[in-house]
């Protein structure tokens, strides 16, 4: 007999912590107004060993990139006790924070914020398994969710029940294709682990002898520029023997563009945003959108670090000046060169060698080879996981994927076809178009019509204004339970709930709407 919980959340970051928060205020608001209450039993399953938040990149100094103002509940409830003010208070610090004038916290600050909320969430009830993942979820005989997972540590493998499941799964890497298969190399590694792995990366490229290293950094977005400084100030006193170490930039585009947070255009961040979103029904539109606002967060760079970039690449044109004059001395600091136009064509890696990438000028089509010691992708990041975790498990066949799918495409509830059922359904559970699951009232149900986008690429999966995946309607064999369970995602849905939906800026207000559509 497997336990059985009310909500088992996937992953215990920020989006998962904020809905741990909400479920919190929720029970302490039914103590002074008691009713009838279907979420009591709540986990959360964590693969890492405690809470972090991005430890890789915990740069020394690095800042946030948005205002204290949106942490995980102010903007849905300003007197919630895990405000960042709150988490501020708690500490000692409000008034220094005031006094230091600055709206944008470091990222190690709120980092260790989040940590506090994370704490504060299970001190009030939420159970979290940290060192567990969650390797595949089934539906149970009785209707509900098999959630299967596997300790980290030992290999053993738990089977859990839910009648609600959140997957909040993050981002994972994402890496050139000429680097996928050589990334277990060990001076190859993602900004996503840079913290934890350059040290070890430059101690064992030291114990080679002194000599000028050179480290490749690949992208031109705010990762590769703070890992861009960050390798300068960390080279600088490094030994180098008769040359100088070197940190050179491979980018695709011409330039390191800004972001832009400009207010007209931070707006785009605001919850009404996400409502407007959701409502647009043609997903061009949606798609042209997300372009044209690309630049508040993707492939661009705060201006602050921007110029800083700028400052020391200056800074070393002006040594250059003052090492060409007579008895001028060359500087000793590393040296900074950003290549741009650059397209990866391949990637060799032969043994003893060092790491060898070939470049292509994508203006002048010149080909180069470029040598590296170490090399660090600050890429990016792809986030369907969640598709793999349900193409893999038998419980995506309700929800419309089955292991056949190469990719999906998130729509708008309010995009279910509703003319009549045209040609035979594609797969066997089509049929009807009743409603089965034990979602609530204002869920849309698919028609049989829906299942002609079925053999289409990618898969069209639904999804409604609070997060929940449509089921597709099935005929249930006499007999057996009804498919009762209910699963939402968290920070995949870009597509259908825009831009915001991959950061924090709407976590706070989000997970509000999760868990009222909960406990509808
Ligand atoms: P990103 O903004 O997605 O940038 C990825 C970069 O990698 C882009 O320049 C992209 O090039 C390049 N790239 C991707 N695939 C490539 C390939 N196959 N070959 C060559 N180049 C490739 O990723 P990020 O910089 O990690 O930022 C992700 C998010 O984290 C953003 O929201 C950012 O604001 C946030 N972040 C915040 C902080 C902070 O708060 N201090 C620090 C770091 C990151 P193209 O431009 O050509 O596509």
């Amino acid at each position: 007999m497997s336990e059985v919980y009310d909500l088992i959340g996937l992953g215990f970051g920020p989006a998962n912590v904020a809905i741990g928060g909400a479920l919190v205020e929720r029970w302490e608001a039914e103590k002074a107004a008691p009713q009838p209450s279907s979420i009591r039993k709540a986990l959360f399953i964590e693969k890492q060993d405690k809470f972090r938040w991005h430890p890789g990149m915990l740069l020394p100094d690095a800042r946030m990139q948005i205002s204290y103002l949106k942490d995980l509940a102010t903007l849905r409830n300003p007197s919630s006790p895990i405000t960042f003010l709150s988490y501020l208070h708690a500490h000692g610090r409000l008034l220094n924070f005031i006094n230091r004038g600055c709206i944008i916290p470091t990222r190690k600050e709120f980092a260790d914020y989040l940590g506090w909320v994370a704490q504060w969430v299970q001190d009030h009830g939420v159970e979290v398994k940290f060192g567990h993942e969650v390797v595949g979820l089934d539906e149970a005989a009785d209707g509900l969710i098999d959630v299967r997972m596997r300790a980290i540590s030992t290999g053993e493998t738990i089977v859990l029940k839910a009648k609600d499941v959140v997957i909040s799964p993050g981002g994972a890497p994402r890496l050139p294709d000429c680097v996928k298969p050589v990334f277990d190399h060990p001076s190859i590694i993602h900004s996503s682990t840079y913290m934890a792995n350059i040290d070890g990366i430059i101690r064992r490229l030291r114990e080679q002898g002194e000599r000028p290293l050179t480290i490749g950094v690949i992208g031109a977005g705010q990762s590769a520029a703070e890992i861009l400084l960050e390798l300068r100030n960390r080279l600088g006193p490094v030994p180098s023997g008769s040359g100088r170490h070197q940190v050179k930039m491979i980018l695709r585009k011409g330039a390191l563009r800004p972001s832009d947070d400009s207010p007209f255009t931070n707006e785009i961040f605001d919850p009404e945003a996400t409502a407007e979103w959701y409502e647009t029904a043609n997903s061009d539109v949606r798609k042209s959108r997300l372009l044209e606002y690309k630049s508040t967060n993707y492939s661009v760079v705060n201006p602050r670090t921007l110029d800083s970039v700028y400052d020391a690449v200056y800074d070393q044109k002006v040594d250059d000046g003052m090492a060409a004059r007579p008895n001028g001395v060359q500087a000793t600091c590393p040296r900074l060169t950003l290549l741009p136009y650059s397209h990866i064509l391949s990637l060799n890696t032969a043994p003893f060698a060092p790491l060898s990438l070939v470049i292509q000028h994508s203006i002048t089509r010149v080909v180069t080879e470029e040598s590296f010691d170490a090399i660090v992708c600050a890429t990016g990041y792809q986030r369907s996981g969640w598709v793999d975790l349900l193409k893999s498990s038998g419980l995506g066949q309700r929800f419309g994927l089955d292991s056949t799918a190469e990719a999906v495409q998130l729509m708008p509830s309010s995009s279910i076809p509703s003319s009549p059922l045209t040609s035979p359904p594609t797969l066997a559970t089509s049929a009807v178009s009743s409603p089965t699951s034990s979602a609530g009232p204002s869920t849309p149900v698919m028609t049989g019509s829906t299942f002609l986008d079925a053999d289409l690429q990618p898969r069209k999966m639904y999804i409604s204004r609070n997060y929940r995946l449509v089921p597709i309607p099935a005929n249930e064999e006499s007999g057996k339970n009804v498919f009762q369970g209910r699963i939402y995602l968290q920070g995949v849905e870009e597509a259908t709930h825009g831009l915001s939906d991959s950061l924090l800026s709407v976590l706070g207000v989000r997970a509000g709407e999760v868990v009222g559509d909960m406990f509808a």
